[in-house]
């Protein structure tokens, strides 16, 4: 295959997905970026604006299940490398219905790597090209007040959502060990920032209060989570895709515990410098008072939290952003986007 090499990007109208391939693509002008997408209720192509008109940026519209279609991907071009992101991402919708995360995660992963697989190996690649799967710290389940979450943590996924990652990456690990295939995974923490799918909790958090209406919050909210801005999981990921050890993992943290009350507290009080008048018209003293507990989340994990010494020390990767500057970016942003939408 003559054809340049092309970094194939799974899941690329996605939330971090996008986010990735608008950061590789400025960070590295001249690469080549292929993603394909089944453009599902959580992607789209307005997501991907700022590389859509690019020469070295291609998109195609269509299912990782699909084995023919995958097949002809990696014969048709010179992938050099995949990073994972495709997926159903929500956990709330794999408590109602789990076959599409089922379907997608696990059966999607599996026949990208039989694809790739395939291909590579009849090139003599299999050892060389790498197949980035992209994870999230939900596979070793819950924590209780103390420890975090590492490397060596064993699996022990406790929604529909989170079993069905951990079931990817012990496929994608098989393939690394039994096939001998350059794989590598990495397990982040909870990401915040642009582009972020409206049914998660921060840009839920967001559009509710500026919509004046209650912000619903599961249970006593105390669930904690470890918040990473997409940008800085973006800088992980280029570490790790092309300086990560074969058959490694790598945990990815934010370094940035907050309760889920504390969490939608800060926000609101950015929003009450932010957009005063909407409060005001809503005759309410601070966006805080818009906070509800709802009935809790089933099988809601209490606590993530995440130890990247790994990352750090072996790669040199450290975040760029505080949460504080980093909520003040993405509640900017979400504000803008309302605006053009409203007036
Ligand atoms: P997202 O739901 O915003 O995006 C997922 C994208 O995958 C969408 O564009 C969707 O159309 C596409 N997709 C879904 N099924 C597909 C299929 N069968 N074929 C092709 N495309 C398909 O999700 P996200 O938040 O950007 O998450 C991306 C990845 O990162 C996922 O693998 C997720 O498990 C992982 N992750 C997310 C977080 C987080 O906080 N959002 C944290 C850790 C890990």
């Amino acid at each position: 295959n003559n054809q340049k090499p092309s970094l194939l990007v799974t899941g690329g109208a996605g939330f971090i997905g996008s986010n990735f391939i608008t950061y590789f693509m400025k960070k590295y002008p001249t690469s080549q970026v292929i993603t394909i997408d089944k453009l599902t209720y959580a992607g789209s192509k307005r997501n991907l604006s700022e590389v859509e008109n690019l020469d070295n940026y291609q998109f195609i519209h269509g299912d990782i299940l699909d084995e023919n279609l995958m097949k002809d991907i990696f014969s048709d071009f010179n992938i050099s490398g995949v990073i994972h992101f495709a997926a159903e991402s929500h956990v709330d919708r794999s408590i109602e219905d789990a076959k599409a995360f089922v379907e997608s995660n696990v059966l999607g992963t599996f026949t990208l790597l039989q694809a790739a697989k395939s291909v590579w190996e009849k090139d003599g690649l299999l050892a060389e090209r790498r197949f980035h799967q992209i994870s999230t710290d939900e596979v070793y389940g819950s924590l209780g007040k103390k420890g975090k979450f590492s490397e060596e943590t064993p699996y022990n996924p406790r929604n529909p959502y989170s079993a069905s990652k951990a079931s990817a990456n012990m496929l994608v690990k098989s393939f690394g060990y039994t096939h001998g295939m350059n794989v590598v995974i990495s397990s982040s923490s909870n990401n915040y920032g642009p582009r972020q799918h409206s049914e998660k909790l921060i840009p839920t958090i967001i559009s509710n209060a500026l919509k004046a209406e209650s912000i619903p919050i599961y249970g006593d909210g105390k669930n904690i989570r470890d918040w990473l801005y997409v940008e800085d999981h973006c800088s992980a990921l280029d570490k790790i895709y092309h300086q990560g050890k074969a058959l490694e993992t790598y945990t990815i943290g934010g370094g940035n515990e907050k309760t889920n009350s504390e969490l939608a507290r800060e926000i609101c009080e950015i929003l009450d410098h932010l957009v005063p008048e909407i409060g005001n018209k809503a005759q309410i003293k601070s966006f805080n008072d818009l906070i509800t507990f709802t009935e809790d989340r089933l099988g809601h994990d209490r606590r993530y939290a995440v130890d990247d010494t790994k990352l750090r020390q072996t790669l040199g990767w450290k975040p760029s952003m505080t949460l504080e500057s980093g909520l003040k970016k993405t509640v900017e942003w979400y504000v803008k986007q309302w605006e053009q939408i409203t007036h």
